[in-house]
């Protein structure tokens, strides 16, 4: 068998490895097995491609060039990985993606100035290759750059409240319209000065589609980066002529799409307008109102109130993940649920930096399945329960989504914790949440802040019920 018959039948395993790779991710029981399958997939890809380069051509600089840049890929991938925070996990995602989408754009440029390939290619053909270029280019850029804004943003370099810039629907609909002209023009006559200006105007596109979108809307955002990733690495495997990255990026792409569609369904957000930067959203700040004055307790007097408790929630957010205090609050789960009292979690879909980011953190410290539920599940629970407590969660938990159509995050489902008698919030002062909006759930009367450290204060009120355990309350 040829060396390029092979490293065929390697790509269509690789790619079946891939789908069984998508199929195991889609549960977490599965998950392990489908995170090998991809690597696998990915090893076997690598190999295939690096033995068919070696066979078209003898080993010259420019190989051992590719080789020392892969391992240098690999080291810095294998580091990053390694040291990454999981609530860091998001934007490096982001920034991971900016890199496909930069790849695309250089794999494009390289596909108009390569002069031997156009010396091959004749009349259709060269028309489609140069629509390849150029869509490939197109989405690569706005990939690469709306990807830099969502790592800024993520990693709050950048506020994450939306850009309103005036008349911002119709800057993206005329981006798109010059795109749709240039790329006939493009085709009938390829000119290198159309290549730079759509490159510009992309790369303009990217930056504004993703400045333009809020800090509530921002999960949506990221698996609509993947899904443009996708889309530009299908795109690069059209001009390189390689199947295996066609059909890989043809994976992300409707994945990630699908994930998006999913993801708006859940929060109650307008596909189409997350996917056009807001379209149709015109601003909101929800800023400036008072909402009178907050009250506060103490470690001793939330302890008590857990000791006459028979119904808990609890709802976390990113704020337990930034203390890692889920460690302590499995410990007050625990003793708590043995002195009888009913202890489940809430669990909002987008509460945290990535999907599934609570059920990680609280699987970690062994909470038990059966008492961590979904939104949908618990939220009419809230009106029978005694205490909440709210630990670092912040928009998740906002009211005014359900209550005030101008709040920048109106419409988005929220934990209805203010429905119980008492809320307890823990957080380190009356900052806002990621969306940037102020929450009036911190002022209701049966709400009480207890201000610090997520991790030290549910280990103080941990303390706190065992020394009244201790002395028979
Ligand atoms: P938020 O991000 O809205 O708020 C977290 C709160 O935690 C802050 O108000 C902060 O207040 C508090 N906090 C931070 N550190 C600590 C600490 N060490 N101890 C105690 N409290 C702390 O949290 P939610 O989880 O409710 O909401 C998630 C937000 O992130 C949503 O807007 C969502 O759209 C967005 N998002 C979600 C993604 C996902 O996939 N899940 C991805 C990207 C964005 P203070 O500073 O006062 O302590």
């Amino acid at each position: 068998m040829s060396i390029d018959s092979a490293a065929n039948a390697a790509y269509l395993i690789a790619a079946l490895l891939f789908i069984l790779s998508l199929a195991g991710l889609s549960k977490h029981e599965t998950a392990r097995r489908g995170l090998t399958f991809g690597i696998s997939g990915m090893a076997l890809a690598l190999i295939a491609t690096i033995a068919l380069v070696l066979d078209h051509q003898p080993p010259t600089l420019g190989i051992v060039l590719m080789v020392g840049a892969v391992a240098i890929g690999a080291a810095v991938g294998l580091w990053r990985s390694r040291s990454v925070q999981m609530t860091e996990m998001p934007e490096l995602i982001a920034l991971l993606h900016s890199f496909v989408g930069l790849a695309a754009v250089l794999v494009g440029w390289n596909g108009y100035l390569e002069p031997d390939l156009h010396g091959e290619l004749t009349g259709s053909l060269l028309g489609i290759h140069h629509a390849e270029v150029f869509v490939g280019v197109f989405i690569g850029a706005v990939t690469f750059t709306g990807s830099i804004v969502a790592y800024l943003k993520l990693s709050a370099t950048m506020k994450s409240a939306p850009l309103v810039l005036p008349g911002k629907n119709l800057i993206n609909l005329g981006i798109l319209a010059a795109f749709v002209i240039l790329t006939v023009w493009f085709v009938i006559s390829p000119a290198l000065w159309m290549l730079i200006v759509v490159t510009a105007l992309a790369l303009a596109l990217g930056w504004h589609l993703v400045a333009s979108i809020g800090g509530g809307d921002m999960p949506v955002v990221v698996s609509m980066l993947n899904s443009y990733s996708g889309w530009a690495a299908a795109a690069t495997g059209f001009l390189l002529g390689n199947d295996l990255l066609i059909v890989t990026g043809a994976l992300v792409g409707s994945s990630g799409a699908y994930l998006s569609y999913i993801m708006c369904k859940a929060m109650n957000r307008s596909f189409i307008s997350v996917i056009m930067g807001g379209f149709g959203i015109e601003a909101a700040s929800g800023e400036g109102k008072d909402h009178g004055e907050h009250t506060e307790i103490d470690v001793s007097g939330a302890a008590e109130m857990l000791a006459g408790a028979s119904s808990v929630i609890i709802a976390p957010g990113y704020g337990m993940a930034v203390a890692q205090a889920q460690y302590p609050v499995a410990d007050l789960t625990r003793t708590l649920r043995e002195r009888g009292v009913d202890v489940r979690f809430a669990v909002h879909p987008v509460a945290g930096r990535l999907p599934g980011h609570m059920n990680v953190l609280l699987a970690e410290a062994k909470v038990p399945y059966d008492i961590v539920l979904e939104l949908d599940e618990i939220n009419d629970d809230f009106a029978d329960t005694d205490v909440v407590l709210v630990i670092g969660a912040n928009d998740t938990v906002n009211p005014d989504a359900a209550e005030d159509p101008g709040s920048p995050i109106a419409g988005m489902p929220v934990l209805h914790v203010w429905e119980a008698e008492n809320v307890i919030v823990f957080k380190r002062s009356m900052a806002a949440g990621y969306a940037g909006v102020q929450n009036p759930l911190f002022f209701r009367e049966n709400t009480q802040m207890l201000f610090g450290d997520a991790k030290d204060r549910v280990g103080d009120i941990l303390g706190a019920v065992k020394d009244q355990q201790g002395a028979g309350v």
